[in-house]
């Protein structure tokens, strides 16, 4: 569950408070007013939509499936996020991965709300063509609310471009002769998807890191050397020097961020951990990263397991437990499997003094509180991951204007968008105490809380 995203906009909400740039203009109790209404908003999503899904089995039997949409906040525009397929979604998880989502936007000024979806089923316990059944259910059932003007889903856990198709073919015949192109995004190519969009969040992850420190670091080591922040010692402590890096999740985040660490030569980093459900692959002197996302393609996307395999895909490394990668005496710690993966329990065995969250809430509130004290660096989802959802905007736009960008456009825009946002964040966070996620929600909140007020919302 994404737990700490609820408390993490509450704690950015105390914080907007005290800081004398919001609402500046107003008096105390009118400013206070307008703080209450905002936190109001933010604190409760605009619409969630629960459905139980009628989906026949190959074996003739029928089984309801629970699903949602929660449509969390449209201040930015229409509400966007991914639809998820895993066996643990419930109503909160969603709300709250509905909220990152408005929040993300903002930050990174995307013209988009914040929306979620959920579908509670194990995909792997499915036939291709009762996962089909599924998405043309699941739109069935959600017609009404979608549209690329009111709410656009996306590939998130356990979704990808073939569900995205699926659902934008079906969109299409409930809504025949209406606009239908931009009502999914993170759909194929071939099918009016971006290229880029598959790699967009894993890329994001990759570039975020090495921004930060190195392009970003070269430019202000003076400076940071200067001052007494706890995090900018952190960050020297770390730079212009080849980073070890360990990568956990094997998706499509955590492969191509591991991908592009490995390809990007020039910094001489080397990944010597990856991992997937199943295992640990550790070697110091670095992975085979391009011979292992080959076996994962062969292999329904699992990573080597035994001395056998290894030895077929020519990758040498010790094969460790599945956990092992979180505990390991690394630079850099990027978690792009699931939510809450370091937790209370495990927090004070994780070593890294730079930790990036590909996937969305990978660390608990317990968990996040204690390495910040400690002055790791936490590259929060909001900030990290943000690739997908920023080329998922892309993809919406080469929608309406029926043209298309090639590859390189699309990674330039990309990249062009996530420096803008750092340029604004990394100089307030390494020159004031907070966390550079409490940074991140305060920025997005602020953001927030302007256009409210200017549309007269606030009272
Ligand atoms: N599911 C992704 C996220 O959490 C992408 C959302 C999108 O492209 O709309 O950011």
């Amino acid at each position: 569950m994404a737990s700490q995203t609820g408390s993490i906009v509450q704690q950015s909400l105390n914080a907007l408070l005290e800081d004398k740039s919001f609402l500046q203009n107003l008096q105390d109790d009118a400013r206070e007013q307008a703080f209450t209404s905002l936190a109001a908003i933010l604190s409760t999503p605009n619409h969630v939509h629960k459905s139980f899904l009628r989906v026949p089995l190959d074996s003739g039997k029928v089984v309801r499936v629970p699903s949602f949409r929660v449509q969390h906040n449209d201040t930015l525009g229409p509400y966007k996020g991914g639809i998820r397929f895993h066996e643990s979604v419930n109503e909160d998880e969603v709300v709250n991965l509905a909220a990152l989502m408005t929040l993300k936007n903002a930050l990174h000024e995307v013209p988009f709300g914040g929306g979620k979806g959920g579908v509670v089923i194990n995909p792997r316990e499915f036939s291709v063509k009762e996962l089909h059944s599924i998405c043309k259910k699941y739109v069935q059932y959600f017609s009404d609310i979608l549209g690329p003007d009111k709410d656009i889903p996306a590939p998130d856990v356990g979704t990808g471009d073939r569900e995205m198709d699926w659902m934008m073919a079906e969109y299409k015949s409930i809504r025949p002769g209406k606009p239908y192109r931009g009502s999914f995004t993170g759909k194929s190519v071939v099918n009016g998807g971006s290229l880029g969009r598959r790699e967009a969040t894993g890329k994001g992850v990759f570039f975020t890191l090495r921004y930060m420190l190195h392009d970003f670091l070269k430019e202000n080591s003076k400076w940071l050397s200067g001052n007494d922040n706890i995090f900018g010692k952190t960050a020297l402590s770390v730079a212009n020097r080849p980073l070890k890096i360990a990568v956990q999740g094997f998706g499509n985040v955590g492969s191509v961020a591991a991908l592009e660490a490995y390809q990007c030569t020039y910094l001489q980093n080397k990944v010597v951990a990856v991992s997937d459900r199943n295992v640990t692959l550790y070697n110091s002197e670095g992975l085979n990263i391009p011979a292992l996302v080959s076996f994962t393609s062969k292999n329904g996307g699992d990573l080597p397991t035994t001395v056998e395999q290894l030895a077929e895909c020519d990758v040498k490394a010790d094969i460790e437990d599945r956990d092992e990668v979180l505990y390991l005496d690394v630079d850099v710690l990027i978690l792009a499997a699931l939510e809450d993966q370091v937790h209370k329990d495990n927090v004070q065995q994780v070593k890294a003094p730079v930790i990036v969250e590909g996937a969305n809430a990978p660390i608990t509130g317990e968990a996040d509180t204690y390495l910040s004290k400690k002055g790791v660096i936490i590259v929060p989802d909001i900030l990290a991951n943000a690739g997908g959802v920023i080329v998922s905007y892309f993809e919406w736009l080469q929608g309406r204007e029926t043209q298309f960008y090639s590859e390189q456009e699309v990674f330039k825009l990309l990249f062009d968008k996530m420096k803008v946002t750092m340029d604004t964040i990394l100089p307030q966070f390494f020159g004031d105490p907070f966390p550079l996620r409490q940074n991140c929600y305060i920025h997005a909140v602020m953001k927030l809380s302007t256009i409210l007020y200017r549309q007269g919302k606030l009272y």
